[in-house]
């Protein structure tokens, strides 16, 4: 599932690869858009804001 960031609706990566087919941009730019809202966005998961916040300190020791 993923979350819209901008108005909470769940919603499954089949329903927002809707925007895939017409997407002016370019052919499965990969990008989900909400159904609810069309808000567009990359998907992210849960795992991957894990994997940031597990990145963040590191960066915050001092090596840039
Ligand atoms: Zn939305």
């Amino acid at each position: 599932m993923i979350s819209c960031g901008m108005c909470g609706h769940d919603f499954t990566n089949e329903e927002g690869a809707a925007c895939q087919a017409g997407c002016p941009i370019s052919k499965g730019c990969g990008l989900v858009t909400c159904p609810a809202c069309g808000y567009e966005f990359p998907p992210t998961s849960r795992l991957v804001e894990l994997v940031k916040s597990l990145l963040k300190p590191r960066n915050a020791l001092g090596r840039t």
